[in-house]
C-alpha cells in the first residue's frame, strides 16, 4: 500500500465516477455540440451566478486565459509572491500575455486592499508598467490551504473599481474554502470578473477546470482557449466526471479537512517538527528542526511507502484527498509518531 500525500491531484476516478463517464452523451465541443460539456458549463454558470462558464483541460490554462483576457502586453498583474500564476505556471503570464507580476509580500498567500492600493502604478506615470489586473488565490496553495477573509476581498473589489482593474480568482481549491467558511459560489461570482475552479483537485476528477465570466469576456476566452490548444472534441466523458463530482464530492471535502487537522495535531507533538502552519483545509505545511533534514524525513517516509513533497528551506507539504482513507490515515499517524 502506497500512501500518496503529495497532492490532491493524485486521486483516481471512483467507480461511480467512471460509470458516469462511460454513460456520457458526447459530441464535438469545438462545435459546442457536446451536451455533457454544455450541461456542466450551464450548471456551473448558474451555481456562480455568472453568465458563462467554459470547460478547460487544466487550471493553468484557465488562469492563463483569464490573464490574457484582462491584460495587454507590457501590463502588470498584482498578485501574492506565493501565487500559483507566478510560481507554478511555467512563466506563462509572460510567455502567453507578455505581462509582469507585481508581487505582494502577503501573509500565507493573502494580502490586504491597502497593499493592493500601494502596488498599483499610477497610470499617468508612463515609465512604469500599466497595472490592469489583480489576482487572488483561494485557498492559497503555497500558503498552506489558507482561506481568505471575504470582507477583505470586498475591499479589494472597491480598489479595483476605483482604479479600473480587473479582478480574477484562482479558485483551484475554492470548494474547500466554501465548505470551511460556509460561503456560497454566488457570493464569489458577484465580486470577481473571472473565476477559475478545478475539478481535478479535491473533487477527484481525472482532469478539468472551468473558467467563469461575463459574456463579453468569455467570447474572447473561446478564441484564447483555441490558441492555447484547449479546444477539445468529445470531451463530455470528462465533463461527466465533473457533474458527478459536483453531485457527490463537495459534501465529502470536510473529511479531507478533518484528516489534515488530525495530522496537524500529531505533528505538533513531534520532536522533529519546528512549527506547523495553522490548518484550515486539506493542506498541511510544516517546517522541520535542523536535527531532521527534510531529505532524511522524506526518505524515512518513503521507506514506509509514504510520499510527500518538499517545498525547500526545511518546509514540507502534505495534502489530504479522497483516496486517502481512514486506514491510511491511522497508519500514517502511527508512522509520524514512531520516527
Ligand atoms: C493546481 C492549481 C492550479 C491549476 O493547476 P493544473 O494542474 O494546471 O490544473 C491553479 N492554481 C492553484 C492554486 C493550484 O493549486
Amino acid at each position: 500500500m502506497t500512501i500518496d500525500l503529495r497532492s490532491d491531484t493524485v486521486t483516481k476516478p471512483s467507480k461511480g465516477m467512471l460509470e458516469a463517464m462511460m454513460l456520457a452523451k458526447v459530441g464535438d465541443d469545438v462545435f459546442k455540440e457536446d451536451e455533457t460539456v454544455n450541461e456542466l458549463e450551464i450548471r456551473l454558470a448558474k451555481l456562480f451566478g455568472k453568465p458563462q462558464a467554459m470547460f478547460f483541460p487544466s487550471g493553468t490554462m484557465a488562469n492563463q486565459t483569464a490573464i490574457k483576457l484582462h491584460t495587454n502586453p507590457g501590463d502588470q498583474v498584482i498578485c501574492d509572491k506565493y501565487s500559483h500564476i507566478f510560481n507554478y505556471e511555467g512563466g506563462g503570464a509572460s510567455f502567453n500575455s507578455g505581462v509582469s507580476c507585481k508581487l505582494i509580500d502577503g501573509n500565507r498567500g493573502m494580502f490586504t486592499a491597502r497593499e493592493v492600493e500601494e502596488a498599483i502604478n499610477p497610470p499617468s506615470f508612463y515609465h512604469s508598467p500599466l497595472t490592469s489586473l489583480v489576482e487572488i488565490e483561494n485557498t492559497t496553495n503555497k500558503g498552506g490551504g489558507a482561506c481568505w477573509d471575504f470582507n477583505e476581498i470586498l475591499k479589494i473589489r472597491e480598489v479595483c473599481d476605483a482604479n479600473n482593474l480587473g479582478l480574477h480568482l484562482d479558485g483551484a481549491r475554492l470548494w474547500n474554502a466554501l465548505v470551511v467558511k460556509n460561503e456560497t459560489p454566488e457570493q464569489y461570482g458577484k465580486v470577481f470578473d473571472t473565476i477559475s475552479v478545478c475539478l481535478s483537485k479535491g473533487l477527484g476528477c481525472p482532469i478539468g477546470s472551468v473558467l467563469l465570466g461575463d459574456e463579453e469576456l468569455m467570447q474572447n476566452a473561446m478564441r484564447i482557449r483555441k490558441v492555447l490548444g484547449g479546444g477539445m472534441r468529445q470531451v463530455g466523458f470528462l465533463a461527466a466526471a465533473g457533474l458527478y463530482a459536483l453531485d457527490h464530492n463537495i459534501d465529502k471535502l470536510h473529511e479531507d479537512h478533518e484528516k489534515a487537522k488530525g495530522i496537524e495535531g500529531v505533528l505538533k507533538r513531534q520532536w522533529y517538527v519546528n512549527s506547523v502552519e495553522p490548518v484550515e483545509t486539506n493542506i498541511v505545511i510544516f517546517s522541520l528542526k535542523d536535527e531532521m533534514p527534510e531529505k532524511n524525513f522524506i526518505e524515512m517516509l518513503a521507506k514506509n511507502n509514504i510520499e510527500i513533497i518538499s517545498l525547500g528551506a526545511g518546509k514540507v507539504r502534505i495534502v489530504t484527498h479522497s483516496d486517502y482513507d481512514s486506514d491510511m490515515h491511522n497508519h500514517f499517524l502511527t508512522i509520524l509518531e514512531s520516527l
